[in-house]
């Protein structure tokens, strides 16, 4: 593979503004910095060095307690005048708590606040569970057990849609919903989710559930596409992602490193990757894998790597009537 310096960052530049096309005409760069665990404290600088290197998609959300600090870079740099605010695709998500119908504007203006914006160009909700409404963000009983709340996600998707026709949000979409609870949703959306954000590596390769979402027109983003290395979650497989022997043999047949297999392999399946890094490195690399494809025959490997292994798999709400992945659903 080319490096960036040889030819003047061209393959980054490429690869930067590759964009998806959304169900509703919008469009969303491929490639995006995910901000989940990237403390307060380095995320400002993360952001600046990702917008920088060309970076055009932020993936943030409230839970993850760092959205000030990246609205304060995504201002530096407009006001720098690196790029202007219409450049940037810009998603958060709105937390268990406040999927009550009339909290989801509160949760959205919430986020708007912290970033700095007037709009998100797309907003999701997160889980489908709701919880009790709380300035916590896992409400706790007298045992330490989260509390519930039984709002429907159908009715908390009404709300999003409202947010779409009240200018808050272009793009509206689900993340770590099941097949049946997107299709509760398409019985009755008059805005039909656009988006959906779910955990997707080669140890879960989401084949039947990426499968259902192209037929109804919804772009797929995989979030942990490395692996989570970061996260003290119980890992998936014998061996790390970024370290096992298939991944790490096709980088050194397509001469590259084992993140950018990991994250080629998405975007030759059609979908969007958001790998989070704080390390600027790690970031450049992460955008520079637009000179190269994997072959039919090395996807097919990869595919067979899968093993159900799910990280993310939402403990904190066992139990919950609205659990993702609780019933052997996908
Ligand atoms: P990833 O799979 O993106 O892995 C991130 C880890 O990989 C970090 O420790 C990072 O370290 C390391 N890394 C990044 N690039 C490289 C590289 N080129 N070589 C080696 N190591 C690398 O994990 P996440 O779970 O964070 O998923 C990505 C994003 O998806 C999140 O940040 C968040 O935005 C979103 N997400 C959404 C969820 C949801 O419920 N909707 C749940 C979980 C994640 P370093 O910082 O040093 O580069």
């Amino acid at each position: 593979m080319a490096s960036p310096t040889e030819n003047g960052n061209k393959e980054i530049e490429e690869i930067s503004v590759m964009k998806m096309q959304l169900n509703n005409g919008q469009s969303m760069p491929v490639i995006g910095l995910g901000t989940w665990r990237s403390l307060p404290a380095s995320v400002y600088q993360a952001v600046k060095d990702a917008i920088d290197l060309g970076y055009r998609h932020i993936d943030c959300a409230h839970s993850y307690g760092n959205e000030t600090e990246i609205g304060l870079a995504i201002k530096d740099k407009i006001d720098e005048g690196v790029l202007k605010r219409e450049d940037l695709f810009v998603t958060s998500k709105l937390w268990c708590t406040y999927h009550r119908p009339d909290m989801v504007r509160v949760g959205c203006e919430q986020s708007l606040r912290r970033l700095k914006l007037n709009y998100l160009d797309c907003y999701l909700i997160h889980w489908p569970t709701a919880f009790e409404e709380s300035k916590d963000l896992y409400p706790m009983d007298e045992k330490q057990k989260v509390i519930f709340a039984d709002y429907n996600f159908v009715s908390t998707w009404s709300a999003m849609e409202e947010l779409v026709d009240q200018g808050l949000c272009r793009t509206i979409g689900v993340s770590n919903f099941n097949k049946r609870q997107i299709e509760e949703i398409l019985k009755t959306a008059l805005i039909p989710p656009a988006v959906l954000q779910v955990e997707c590596h080669p140890y879960l390769n989401q084949k039947r559930l990426i499968g259902f979402a192209k037929e109804n027109d919804m772009v797929v983003v995989c979030y942990s596409p490395l692996g989570s290395s970061h996260t003290p979650y119980e890992k998936p497989g014998k061996y790390k992602l970024l370290e096992n022997p298939t991944i790490v043999e096709m980088a050194k047949k397509y001469k590259c490193n084992p993140a950018q297999i990991l994250l080629r392999y998405q975007i030759d399946r059609g979908n969007v990757v958001i790998p989070r890094s704080i390390t600027k490195s790690h970031m450049k690399d992460n955008l520079d894998v637009g000179d190269f494809k994997l072959t039919k025959e090395d996807l097919l490997e990869i595919d067979q790597l899968d093993i159900n292994g799910r990280i993310m798999d939402f403990k904190v709400a066992a139990g919950h009537p609205h659990h993702p992945f609780e019933n052997d659903e996908f």
